[in-house]
């Protein structure tokens, strides 16, 4: 693959310029380079400037409002709905986890419901935020379907992302951030391009047979959840909270109501945020991190967001695909 080597500011500046070139205002262009930024700079590739053509394509539509501005609405003491207004899940984002912090610090417990707001993110910056402001977090969004529900042949659930971080004052939060989906539909794609295998479990072809050859499942067939039907359960449970329980779609929904242009749809995400302060003794840190340190005494655990967080630390260039590199500078 051939690629070309950019800083961290010009990754930035890349994708500030294509989202100002294409509707977006100063302040929405700016957040979301900065988190594209930030998936390049932690190797969350996958959400990244890959995903730059997608939310171009959303804001070209007229789907995607690259210039709203989200609404904060404090529904009681700890709960706080925002309404995205057509804006990117970053840019509600923004708005509405500083009230989260605060309502969760105060009464120990919060969630923050977020509605008609476009999702195409990684799950990690909101939860991880959370954790560096002394909170456990937990958060997740629905998306259109893809993966069949355990039993079933068609898809019902998106591939519903869930993530939570726990807080480590003076270090960074232990932080997970994972589709339910048994992998994503891209990583099935690469595998029938390079010709290998997937693991059985991984999806059904079209006629709901198990199979592990990936041009099954990617051509007209369907993926699965992970963990057969326990992990069906949670994408049933993510359905639930970011869309009846936030006041949004259903995966199936969204795909109703969707101009598939490419971009995200939109659609909701559920927050919780819990404040150890107040929930657990004075005793919380050093309790917690006396388990991270047994599981890690295990041969061959690691904890998760140790990757991502072991590559933020390097400040140096990132190789970009070449090919992705030229398609965003034609979009401007
Ligand atoms: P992965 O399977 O790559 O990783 C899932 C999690 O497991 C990460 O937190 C990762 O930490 C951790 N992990 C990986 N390997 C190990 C290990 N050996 N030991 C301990 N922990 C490990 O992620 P997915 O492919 O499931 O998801 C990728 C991204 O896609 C996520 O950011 C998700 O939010 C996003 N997504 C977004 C959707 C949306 O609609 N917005 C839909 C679906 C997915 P680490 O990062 O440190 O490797």
């Amino acid at each position: 693959m051939a690629t070309v080597s950019l800083t961290l500011d010009e990754i930035f500046d890349l994708a500030k310029k294509t989202l100002l070139a294409n509707g977006c205002d100063e302040e929405t262009s700016s957040i979301l380079s900065d988190l594209l930024m930030k998936a390049e700079r932690d190797g969350s590739l996958s959400h990244g400037l890959f995903r730059l053509p997608a939310y171009v394509s959303g804001l070209k539509s007229g789907k995607i409002n690259g210039k709203g501005k989200p609404e904060v609405k404090k529904i009681s003491e700890s709960v706080i709905k925002v309404l995205g207004n057509n804006c990117l899940a970053p840019i509600v984002l923004n708005k509405g986890l500083p009230e989260l912090i605060k309502a969760a610090k105060e009464n120990g417990v919060a969630v923050l419901a977020i509605n008609n707001s476009h999702h195409m993110a990684a799950m990690w910056p909101e939860t991880e935020i959370l954790a560096e402001a002394g909170l456990v977090a937990f958060a997740c969004t629905s998306y259109k379907p893809a993966v069949a529900p355990a039993g079933a042949i068609k898809p019902l659930f998106g591939t519903n992302p869930i993530s939570f971080a726990w807080p480590r004052p003076g270090k960074t939060p232990v932080v997970f951030d994972m589709a339910t989906a048994s992998m994503a539909m891209g990583e099935v794609q690469v595998a029938k391009r390079e010709g290998h295998k997937v693991p059985i479990g991984t999806g059904l072809t079209k006629d709901g047979k198990k199979t592990t050859d990936p041009a099954e499942i990617a051509d007209g067939g369907v993926l699965l959840p992970f963990g057969g039907y326990k992990g069906s359960s949670i994408a049933m449970m993510v359905e639930l909270l970011a869309g009846a329980l936030v006041g949004d779609n259903f995966s199936f929904e969204t795909a109703t109501k969707d101009n598939n242009d490419g971009g995200p749809p939109s659609g909701g995400e559920f927050i919780l945020a819990m404040s150890p302060e107040k929930i657990s003794d004075s005793e919380w840190t050093k309790h917690a991190d006396e388990f991270f340190n047994k599981m890690k005494s295990f041969e061959g655990v690691r904890l998760p967001g140790e990757r991502r967080h072991k590559n933020r630390l390097d400040k140096g260039p990132r190789n970009i695909n070449k090919e992705l590199v030229n398609k965003i500078k034609s979009l401007s």
